[in-house]
């Protein structure tokens, strides 16, 4: 008989048995670090659903925002509530479950959990006591900001969230200055204009991406040297989630002066004014009214 800890305060709507898994999903015990959609409901796998379905006890960081995924796939796991203030009081309860054969399913609000979510301690504590723990891997905002920022993807650094207090902010940047990748931050759009700031100073003028509301219905993206991305985005787009990502040290220029000119003039021989601006804005990231000016500055020569 396998014991899982007990909530009081566990929501009613969460606590019916699961009865919507694939009888044929049989899982073995241990812990289930399950990614799920980070907007886009329909952003989550087949075996995560089953793992969902079939779990002894799903963790949820808010088991209030999980609940909605689990309605909208007709899932009713046995759910509680495991977050960084009840985490360490809920560890021996949990570790002494996982020991007694169950299996039990980790979740966050939205993408992978650990990933700039709780569970870290709960994983190291498992692995000490050679618990099984199994990656149930989906999305992530970070892979899905870098995948489409344009910048190089071959290499990159997870920063997660910078300091929120300047000075901190702005040495945790110059310990970052000299990594050879693409940098992948998380960031909140109250301190968007002073995180860029920060960066500006202390990284230069390099190419960065701003990914806001990834997958979801209003989902944009913004392409400027750090010095001039906050300028591109509306008042009325400084809100929701966003991801940037910042191009390696050396890549910054490199669509500013020669590499941006010798591109037009090869889409100017090509293509009208309009489509070649349009082109060379789309691939190099600048603002479009600058590659318009640089343009007509070099067609003037033609
Ligand atoms: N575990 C999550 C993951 O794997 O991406 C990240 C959790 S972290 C607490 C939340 C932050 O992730 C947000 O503040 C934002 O920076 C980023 N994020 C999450 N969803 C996003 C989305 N749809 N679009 C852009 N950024 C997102």
């Amino acid at each position: 008989m396998i014991t899982v800890p007990q909530n009081p305060d566990e929501p009613k709507e969460c606590a019916a048995a699961s009865q919507d898994a694939p009888a044929s999903t049989v899982l073995e015990p241990g812990l289930y670090l399950v990614a799920t959609p980070i907007g886009n409901l329909r952003d989550i796998t087949l075996r995560a659903l089953d793992v969902l379905g079939a779990a002894d006890l799903v963790l949820a960081e808010d088991t209030r925002v999980s609940r909605k995924l689990f309605e909208a796939h007709g899932l009713r796991p046995r759910c509680a509530p495991y977050h960084d203030h009840n985490a360490r009081a809920k560890l021996p309860g949990l570790i002494k479950a996982l020991q007694e054969g169950a299996r039990i399913a980790l979740v966050s609000d939205a993408g992978t959990p650990l990933v700039s979510d709780p569970g870290f301690r709960l994983v190291r504590a498992a692995i000490a006591e050679g618990i099984a723990v199994h990656a149930i891997p989906g999305a992530s905002a970070a892979l899905a900001a870098l995948c489409v920022s344009g910048l190089p993807v071959n290499r990159f650094l997870f920063a997660g969230f910078l300091p929120a207090k300047p000075a901190a902010r702005l040495r945790a940047l110059e310990a970052l200055k000299s990594v050879p990748a693409s940098l992948v931050f998380y960031e909140s759009p109250a301190r968007l204009d002073a995180t860029l700031a920060s960066m500006a100073q202390v990284l230069g003028p390099r190419q960065a991406m701003l990914g806001r509301e990834l997958t979801k219905r209003f989902e944009s993206h913004y392409r400027a040297p750090l010095d001039q991305l906050a300028a591109l985005v509306p008042e009325e787009e400084r809100r929701g989630e966003m991801v940037l990502v910042v191009a390696p040290p050396g890549e910054d220029n490199a669509w500013s002066a020669a590499g941006l000119d010798a591109a037009l003039d090869d889409a100017l021989s090509r293509l009208s004014l309009k489509d070649a601006v349009d082109e060379i804005a789309a691939m190099s990231g600048q603002p479009r009214r600058q590659v318009y000016q640089r343009a007509l500055a070099r067609n003037r020569r033609r």
